[in-house]
């Protein structure tokens, strides 16, 4: 049976930065609860359903601030195994998309750059794009996937639509906007979008 996306993972309220300064215990980051049956984690009076099925590493690419140089971190994320179906939950901190390299902020910065301040494709990958190769600048398939993703609800769902005669630079501005309006506070859309970008993963 194939799992849908984003099926088994959830998002913890403890940001990327702060986890990857000090990796959460497992009561920390508990997932309230299973990610399969939606079994309680702790029930009142009785044993824990959810128990702590140990770290696996995960790769984080793209800027960890909005002026950031591109890089690639590891972090550790914590899962869980439900002692009453099986299924494992994995937790993520927030501002990771889930099965996605780069982090949610990142790819939020690239629709900013590209959609919003109209930077080329290269010069969009020169800020988020840790692979330095030395291939044409201009042939970058991962923003148009992203930008793709997008449209088919598998990334960022709370973007509207884009009719069909939207170029991929005006779905790229409408998705930046929409992850700008979510960020808290003030600030350059650019920091707005990696802001917001985090919030909506
Ligand atoms: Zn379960």
């Amino acid at each position: 049976m194939g799992r849908l996306s984003g099926e088994g993972i959830v998002y913890s309220a403890i940001d990327v930065k702060k986890w990857a300064a000090e990796i959460p215990s497992v009561e920390m980051a508990r997932p309230a609860c299973c990610s399969r049956c939606g079994a309680a984690s702790r029930p009142p009076g009785s044993a824990l359903a959810l128990e702590g099925h140990g770290l696996r590493e995960r790769q984080v690419r793209g800027p960890s601030a909005p002026l950031g140089e591109p890089e690639t971190r590891t972090i550790w994320v914590r899962r869980y195994r439900c002692r009453l179906c099986g299924g494992v939950t994995t937790v993520l901190p927030r501002g990771l998309a889930a099965r996605r390299h780069y982090s949610a902020s990142a790819i939020g910065l690239s629709l900013c750059l590209y959609g919003m301040l109209r930077l080329s494709v290269g010069a969009t990958r020169q800020r988020v794009c840790t692979w330095r190769v030395s291939f044409d600048p201009e042939r970058w398939t991962t923003l148009p996937r992203w930008i793709r993703a997008i449209g088919q609800g598998r990334l960022f769902p709370l973007v509207r639509a884009c009719p069909s005669t939207f170029t991929l630079r005006e779905r790229a501005e409408r998705a930046a906007a929409t992850l700008c309006a979510l960020a808290l506070g003030a600030g350059s859309s650019e920091t707005l979008a990696f802001a917001g970008a985090a919030l909506a993963a």
